[in-house]
């Protein structure tokens, strides 16, 4: 079902509704779905907040699961939500230039989630070179795009060579793994996943499906 294939393919970008109230996929739905669309593993991203390992070891002992599952957090900042990996902290109420460098102190990476889904979208390339030099990668493709804005997004990535990754924003069951994110070395926890995001040594896939 994934249009391309590689070491590994994960949904970088997932709400469950144990922490995200707008979202009415349940932890079990989404562990079900992501296997038997055949990811290899998917990331837990809620608003504002990180599950911990504890839970998420119960879950993956409930559930018997060998899915990868990562955790990050989607911040809501002034600027605009953003994808956090590496960061456990509560940032919503701090400003754009101390939300990244209180994540890049600690070895985390800040990627602007959706970002085409609010506008931006009829501007010149070149005018958007300098707001996303700061990050490190850009979500191109994300289920809560449309299809327009997901393919501007490629263009934004491919035309000023940035780091992109692809996230369903799954709030259900049938949009998880729309879009994904293929790496091409394996990823086990969220150091490898930080440092192959840094490294550019990925990119955003969709799924056919
Ligand atoms: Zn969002
Ligand atoms: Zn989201």
């Amino acid at each position: 079902m994934i249009e391309l294939t590689g070491a590994m393919i994960i949904d970088l970008h997932t709400h469950t509704n144990i922490h995200s109230p707008c979202s009415i996929l349940s932890p079990y739905e989404l562990i079900s779905r992501a296997e038997e669309i055949g990811l290899d593993g998917i990331a837990i991203t809620e608003h504002d907040h990180v599950w911990s390992r504890e839970s998420i070891e119960q879950i993956k002992e409930k559930t018997g699961t060998r899915l990868l599952i990562l955790t990050g957090q989607e911040v809501s900042s002034v600027y605009g939500h953003l994808l956090v990996f590496g960061h456990n902290g509560y940032l919503a109420r701090y400003s754009l230039d101390e939300i990244m460098e209180e994540v890049h102190i600690n070895g985390g990476v800040v990627i602007p989630s959706h970002p085409f889904r609010y506008g931006n979208i009829d501007r010149d390339i070149r005018e958007l070179e300098e707001e996303f030099s700061h990050f490190d990668a850009i979500e191109a493709l994300n289920g809560n795009q449309d299809e327009y804005q997901n393919r501007f997004g490629l263009r934004v990535m491919e035309s000023l060579g940035l780091t992109g990754i692809g996230g369903s924003d799954a709030h259900s069951v049938r949009m998880v793994g729309r879009y994904a994110t293929e790496f091409f070395s394996v990823i086990q926890n969220e150091y490898d996943l930080i440092r192959e995001i840094k490294a550019g040594r990925c990119r955003p896939v969709f799924n056919k499906g």
